[in-house]
This record gives C-alpha cells, structure tokens and sequence, in this order.
C-alpha cells in the first residue's frame, strides 16, 4: 500500500492515479503469470510495484504498467547476471575467473536433478563420489599416482597443511610468502591450520642449501609457490623442485594457475605434470584458472599422501558438489575451454572482427574506433605475460552505460577511452556487443 501523502494533487495527477492498475489484476497477465512460475513471485510482485510507482510518478502511463513490469523482470531467479568480458583480462576474479564451456554448462544442468554422483547404477550399491571426474582428471596426468578434488586451490592447501603439517613445520622460501588477492595472505592460511612456518632464503634468492639447512625431524613437507600474480627479476634465484626433491622430505607444489601440461605460449607457468616429473609428492592448483573449469582445487600426486588427503575429517567439509563435478569433468574431457580459445586467438583475426564491428557502430553514427591493445591472463596467472589483442575504443561515459544495459559488458579505461577488448569475447557473442554499444549510445 502506497503511504505516501501527495499534496494538494492536481485534478489531472488524481485521475493519472486512478488510473494506473490495481496489483492483483496486473499479475493476472499471463506473461507474469509464467514469469512467477519461472523466478517466484517476489520477484514479480516488486518488478510490478516498481512499474506502478514509475506510473504514479508520471514516468510511464498507467496502461504501460505490465509491459514495464514485464521488461523489468530479472533473466533468472538467481541474482547472478551474465555479462560480456571485454575487459582484456581473461580470468578476471570479479567476473568469476574461467568461463565454462558449453559442454561444461551442459554437465551442469543435467546434473541439477537427482544423479548417480555416488550410486554405481549397475550394482545399486553406494559407489565413490565423483569418481567418473576424478577418473578424467587422472587420465589428463598420468603422472599423478593419484588424485583428489576440493572446494577451490586454498581448500587444498588448508587439507595439505593439515592432514600433512599439524603440529608440525613447513618449509617456505621467503620469496613465495605470498599475498593472492583480496587480502588472502597463503602464509596465514598456512598458520590457520596448527603447522608452523620455517622460513628460508630471503625475498629475492633462496637456494637449495638454504632448504636443506631448515629440514629436520619436524618438518612436514617443503612447499613451492608459484609467485602467480607478480615476477621478481634482476638479482634473483629459486630452487628447482627436483633439488628440492632429493632433501628426502616430501615436496608440496602450489602451482596455482592449473595448467596440467607445459602451455606453448605460457612457457614460465608451471604445470602439474612437468612438476610431478621433477619430483613433487604433491602439487595443488585452482580449476577455474588456467584450466578453464569450474571453482575447484585439485589434489595430484602420490598415492599415500593423496589417501592421507582424501580420507582426513577435514575433507568432508572442503568437498565439491555435484554441480562442479559435472563441469570439472566435462572440462577435462570436452572441447576446446572459451579460457583455452582466448589464449590461442590469432591477433590478426582480433583485428578483423575489431574492424568490422567499429565500421558496424560507426555507420550508426557511433564515435568508435577498432585500435590495437594487449590483454593479461590475470586471475593468479602467467603475471607480466601480455598477449597481443584488438578492442573497440568509445568515449569514456560509455563504460557505466555498458556496465548497467540489458547485456552488462564490462571494459577498461585507458587514457581517457572506454576500450572494449575482444580477446576474452567469443566470437559468437560479436552479435549481442554491438546490441549492446548500440543499446548505450542512446542512454
Ligand atoms: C589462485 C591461487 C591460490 C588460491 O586458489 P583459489 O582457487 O583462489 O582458492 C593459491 N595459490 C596460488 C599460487 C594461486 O595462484
């Protein structure tokens, strides 16, 4: 019920609202009957009281109540929106890091419903869980005796430190105490769990003897980081994980980004394989980075430690759902990743199709032009790598009119431009980008 006093209305305001529908009887319209089946009805009842107050205001006419209500409606029930990443970065943390790929989003929705996640179908006795995706993700390493998944890269990190290290030291270089984002410092995450750091080497050179001085009959494991989102150089050094290897204590490798074999154009990032080759008892890494996945940590290394992982009271609550099961494996076994698609797109192709939209928008009488750029990995990989890419260049007012359309499309500001990097857009998404500067161009 509206309570609000309107002073001394007008004879023409008062008849405005008399005229704007009454709730009930615009929810009976069959496009927002169907639309509350879809999203329930709260969403619906607000999109229509929103659409009445902009009637009363006299920013719509009363008849255009439900067709307002009806344009205003959310996409899903989740609150979540798709937006195009033109940002030039490919695996942005803001926007949910790796994209899925269509196979990937296909797992995800036939897995929704009640599925055999940890039922052997044939038998009808209880069977491990997920382990048609663990089954994949070995099948991708064969270097890894074994394999386990959890809720993200820090999850596998926490199970690591406890199940391996509670009570007892880890050895770290100083140059790899990192900070990955956000305020999330890997060294308290580390402390968080009971194990104890011991610290080697200084920030810029740590050696193998630096590390075989530190480890004694209290150290748990020697873990690598990979520095993945700053590079030191100049005067510098770091121990290999082979020579680590031999110090005769477990080697636990937190490669971050998730690439499971050497990438050709990444040639600094490492990889779980060539890790495990060299010596590693366990490498770590995300799944929604490099890998292209969903939001996962992934566990790969030898068996007994794995076990130790898998089997600790900790594991119950760091374990990943159905849902991100289904993507992970369509991950590994399906087509091409959008994450694997943006780092091999051809710059000259890039180009084509920057070219070809600015000549689109700019017979519209659009202020656009197709300019060169370089788009990162981002997202806690491959830091200082930039990859040669093209984007569409638009006065600056239009990023917050892309960012708040129908199609959100986020971009970056460069001196004083708006720039639309297409490396990150799938090709196929050209269509609903040029809808959408056109779509900004009249706000
Ligand atoms: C990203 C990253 C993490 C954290 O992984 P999440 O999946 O974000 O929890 C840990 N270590 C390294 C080296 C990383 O790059």
């Amino acid at each position: 019920m509206d309570q609000r006093v309107v002073p001394q209305a007008t004879g023409e305001h008062t008849d405005v609202r008399r005229r704007i529908p009454r709730t009930d009887a615009v929810l009976r319209d069959p496009r927002l009957v169907q639309a509350a089946r879809r999203l329930g009805t709260g969403a619906v009842k607000a999109a229509v009281r929103e659409a009445q107050d902009r009637a009363r205001d006299g920013v719509i006419a009363p008849e255009a109540v439900a067709d307002t209500a009806v344009a205003a409606l959310p996409a899903t029930a989740g609150g979540l929106r798709p937006v195009l990443n033109a940002t030039g970065v490919l695996l942005h943390t803001n926007l949910g890091r790796a994209p899925l790929s269509a196979a990937a989003r296909h797992a995800v929705r036939e897995a929704a419903g009640p599925t055999d996640v940890e039922l052997d179908l044939r038998t009808g006795v209880r069977a491990r869980r997920g382990r048609t995706a663990l089954a994949a993700l070995a099948g991708r390493v064969p270097s890894a005796a074994a394999v386990h998944v959890v809720n993200n890269g820090a999850a596998a990190l926490v199970l690591a430190a406890t199940a391996l290290a509670a009570g007892k030291e880890i050895v770290i270089g100083r140059g790899e105490m990192v900070e990955i984002g956000d305020g999330f410092r890997l060294p308290d995450l580390l402390v968080s769990t009971g194990a104890r750091l011991r610290e080697v080497g200084t920030t810029n050179r740590t050696t193998a003897a630096d590390y075989a001085a530190a480890v004694g009959p209290d150290t748990a494991f020697v873990l690598k980081v990979h520095p993945s989102n700053f590079r030191v150089t100049g005067f510098t050094r770091t121990a290999g994980t082979g020579e680590l290897a031999a110090l005769g204590v477990p080697v636990v490798v937190d490669i971050g980004s998730g690439l499971l074999a050497p990438h050709p154009r990444l040639p600094a990032e490492p990889d779980a394989t060539s890790q495990l080759r060299a010596g590693a008892s366990l490498v770590t890494a995300s799944g929604d980075k490099l890998l292209g996945g969903p939001q996962c940590g992934l566990l790969l290394g030898e068996e007994r430690l794995v076990r130790a992982l898998a089997r600790h009271p900790l594991a119950r609550a760091l374990r990943v759902d159905k849902l991100t099961l289904a993507a992970l494996e369509a991950t590994l076994t399906g087509p091409e990743t959008p994450t694997a698609a943006a780092l091999a797109a051809d710059p000259a192709v890039l180009a084509h199709r920057a070219v070809r939209l600015a000549a689109a928008l700019r017979a519209d009488g659009i202020d656009v032009r197709a300019v060169a750029g370089s788009a990162t990995v981002g997202g806690g990989g491959a830091p200082g790598v930039t990859l040669p890419s093209a984007a569409l260049s638009l006065p600056e007012r239009y990023a917050a009119a892309l960012r708040t359309g129908p199609v959100p499309v986020v971009g970056r500001l460069e001196a004083g431009r708006c720039l639309l990097d297409l490396r990150a857009v799938p090709p196929e998404d050209d269509d609903r980008l040029a809808r959408a500067v056109r779509s900004a161009a009249k706000r």
